[in-house]
C-alpha cells in the first residue's frame, strides 16, 4: 500500500524537499493545501550537503551593484539581468527570513554575520553555518514545515507528470499533478493538483564522479521535457573543482571556501600550478579552477591535484572547517599537516527547465524552482552560493504568483486516468539497470565532460540513442522500479545536455569546445529544446 491515498487531491502539489520546495511550501502553506513529496528521506538532497553558505549583500563594504555585476560577469553574457536583479535585490530579506525561521549563521558580533569570500565574488558577502550551511538550513526549514503542518511524504517517486493533453481534458494543455511511485509498496498513485511545483534539484549523476547525492538524478527536467515544458542551456554543467579524491570517500566535495581562505592548488610535484592559467589564480571562477586542474592532471599524467592548507594554523581550520577537517580525518588524511589530494566532479546544473520572474514555466499551472529551473540568473555558468539563494528567492516568488493563480485554477479534482501498468512483468534483469546507469555516467563523463569535441559529441549521441530506445522497451515491459525511473530520466538528460552542447558551436562559460574555442556573438541566446526536438 501507498503511504499516499489512491486519489490524492491537493492545490500545491510540491516534487522535492530541498530549499526551493521547502521555501515554497511555507510561503504558500497559508493560501491552500500543500503536499510535498521527496524521493527519500525528507533531508536527502543537494541542499543539505551544501558547504560555502549562501550569497547576499550583507557587509558593510559591499552594494547590490556589485554582486549583480559579479553575477553577469560569471555569467558570461547569457544572465538575464532582471533575473540577475531580483535575487540579488530579494537577497537579504530571505536571509533575515533564514534567521527568523532559527537559522543560525556564523556571526562576528551579536548584529554582524560573519561573511566568507569565494571565488569570482568581489567582497566578503557569503553568509554561512561553519562548512555545515546546508543542513542548518534544511534543519531549519523542515522544523518550521513540521510547526505549520505542513504535509511531507517520504519514499515517493514522481515518474511523470499529468497533463490536460495526455489526460484527453479539452483547452490548452496545462499541468494537472503527477504520477507517483511508492517506494516501499511499488503502487503508482495518481496526485492530482491545480498547481504542480518541480523542485526537484539537480541532475549530478548523470557523471560518472558527482558531489552530488544519489537523488540527483535531473528527474524533474525530464518529466518537464516529456510534458512539453521548455528546457534551456542544459550544456552548462558547472563541475567543482575539489572533490576529495580517495577510493572510499563518494565525492565528497571540498568547499571553495578553502580556496578563499588561502589554500593553495599543486601538482604532485609540489608546484603552485594556478599562476600559469590565470591570473586571479585560486580564486579564478571554478570552471577555470576545474579546467586548470584537468589539463594539469591531463599535462602530467598525475591521477589528482593537491589543495595545500597546511600553511595555516590548525586552530583556524579546525574552527573554520570543522566538518571537512573531520571527514578528511576519517580517510587518514591531516589537512593541517598534508594536502589534500582532490579532483573536478560534475557539480551543478546551471541549465534546466525555462521559467519566468516567478518561477512559471512554459507549461501552465507548472512551476519550477531551485536547481531544476532555467531563470537566467547563472546564464552560462553559476557565480558560487548563488544557487541556495535562487532557490529562497524563488521559491517565495512562484508561491506568491501560485497564490494568485489558485483562484483561477481551484475547483474539484478532474475525472483523471488511473496509471495503468498494463501487462508490465515483474522486474527480473536487474543487470540491465544497473549496465545501462554505469554506461550513461561513463559515457557522460568521457566524452562530454569538462572538455568537449564535436566528434566525442556525435559519438556520444549516437550511443544515447540506443541506450535510450533499450530503456524505453524494457521500460513498458517491465513493472516501474525508481531505479528504473531513474535510469529513464538520466538518459532523456544526458540527451538534452548533448543535444544543447552539439547546437552551441562556441565555447562559453562552462561549455568547452575545442573546435571552437571561443566565444561567438551570435552564440548569445540560449539552446533551447521543446518536446519532439530530441527524435
Ligand atoms: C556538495 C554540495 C555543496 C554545495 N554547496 C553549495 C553552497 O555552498 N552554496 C550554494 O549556494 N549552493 C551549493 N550547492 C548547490 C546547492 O546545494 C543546490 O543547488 C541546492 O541545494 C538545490 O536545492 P533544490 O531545493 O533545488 O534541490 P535539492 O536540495 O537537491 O532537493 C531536491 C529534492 O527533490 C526530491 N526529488 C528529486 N527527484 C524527485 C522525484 N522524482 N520525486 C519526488 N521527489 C524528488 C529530492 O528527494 C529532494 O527532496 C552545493 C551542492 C552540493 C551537492
Amino acid at each position: 500500500m501507498s503511504l499516499l491515498s489512491p486519489r490524492e487531491h491537493v492545490d500545491f502539489l510540491v516534487l522535492g524537499g530541498g530549499i526551493a520546495g521547502l521555501t515554497f511550501a511555507l510561503e504558500a502553506s497559508g493560501h491552500g493545501s500543500v503536499l510535498v513529496l521527496t524521493k527519500r528521506q525528507r533531508s536527502e538532497g543537494s541542499t543539505q550537503y551544501a558547504q560555502g553558505g549562501i550569497a547576499s549583500v550583507l557587509g558593510p563594504d559591499d552594494a547590490l551593484d556589485l554582486h549583480v555585476q559579479d553575477t553577469l560577469v560569471a555569467g558570461a553574457g547569457l544572465c538575464k539581468r532582471e533575473a540577475v536583479e531580483v535575487t540579488v535585490r530579494e537577497g537579504p530579506e530571505r536571509i533575515r527570513w533564514l534567521l527568523s525561521l532559527g537559522v543560525e549563521f556564523d556571526r562576528e558580533g551579536p548584529d554582524r554575520l560573519h561573511l566568507t569570500r569565494e571565488g569570482g565574488h568581489s567582497r566578503r558577502r557569503v553568509a554561512h553555518a561553519k562548512d555545515t550551511t546546508g543542513r542548518e538550513v534544511e534543519r531549519a526549514l523542515l522544523a518550521a514545515c513540521e510547526a505549520r503542518g505542513i504535509r511531507i511524504v517520504e519514499d515517493q517517486v514522481a515518474v511523470d507528470l499529468v497533463t490536460s493533453g495526455k489526460a484527453g481534458i479539452g483547452g490548452p494543455n496545462r499541468a494537472l499533478g503527477a504520477y507517483v511511485l511508492d517506494r516501499a509498496s511499488g503502487d503508482v498513485v495518481l496526485v492530482s493538483a491545480p498547481i504542480t511545483v518541480l523542485a526537484t534539484g539537480g541532475a549530478g549523476k548523470v557523471y560518472l564522479y558527482t558531489s552530488n547525492p544519489d537523488v540527483a538524478t535531473g528527474d524533474g527536467v525530464a518529466m518537464a521535457y516529456r510534458a512539453g515544458a521548455a528546457v534551456a542551456n542544459m550544456e552548462f554543467f558547472q563541475f567543482h573543482p575539489t572533490c576529495l579524491f580517495h577510493p572510499q570517500a563518494k565525492s565528497f566535495l571540498v568547499s571553495e571556501a578553502l580556496r578563499g581562505e588561502g589554500g593553495i592548488l599543486r601538482n604532485a610535484a609540489g608546484e603552485a600550478f594556478m599562476v600559469r592559467y590565470d591570473p586571479r589564480k585560486e580564486l579564478a571562477p571554478r570552471d577555470i579552477v576545474a579546467r586548470s586542474i584537468d589539463a594539469e592532471i591531463k599535462r602530467r599524467g598525475d591521477d589528482c591535484a593537491f589543495l595545500d592548507m597546511t600553511h595555516l594554523p590548525k586552530s583556524f581550520l579546525l574552527d573554520h572547517f570543522p566538518h571537512i577537517y573531520a571527514t578528511c580525518k576519517e580517510f587518514g588524511i591531516d589537512m593541517a599537516a598534508q594536502p589534500l589530494p582532490v579532483v573536478p566532479a560534475a557539480h551543478y546544473q546551471c541549465g534546466g527547465v525555462v521559467t519566468d520572474l516567478m518561477g512559471r514555466t512554459t507549461l501552465p499551472r507548472l512551476y519550477a524552482i531551485g536547481e531544476v529551473s532555467c531563470t537566467g540568473l547563472h546564464g552560462a555558468n553559476r557565480l558560487a552560493s548563488n544557487s541556495l539563494l535562487e532557490g529562497l528567492v524563488f521559491g517565495r516568488r512562484a508561491a506568491l504568483c501560485c497564490a494568485d493563480e489558485l483562484g483561477e485554477a481551484s475547483g474539484p479534482a478532474p475525472a483523471l486516468p488511473e496509471w495503468n501498468p498494463g501487462d508490465a512483468l515483474a522486474p527480473e534483469e536487474g543487470v540491465v539497470v544497473a549496465h545501462n546507469w554505469d554506461e550513461v555516467r561513463r559515457l557522460m563523463w568521457n566524452y562530454v565532460g569538462i572538455v568537449r569535441t564535436m566528434k566525442r559529441l556525435d559519438r556520444a549521441r549516437t550511443r544515447i540513442k540506443i541506450l535510450r530506445d533499450e530503456i524505453r522497451e524494457y521500460y513498458w515491459q517491465y513493472r516501474l522500479t525508481p531505479d528504473l525511473v531513474e535510469l529513464r530520466n538520466l538518459a532523456d538528460v544526458a540527451m538534452l545536455i548533448v543535444e544543447c552542447a552539439r547546437q552551441r558551436k562556441e565555447s562559453r562559460g562552462l561549455h568547452y569546445l575545442l573546435d571552437h574555442p571561443k566565444p561567438d556573438e551570435r552564440w548569445v541566446r540560449d539552446t533551447v529544446l521543446t518536446r519532439g526536438d530530441l527524435e
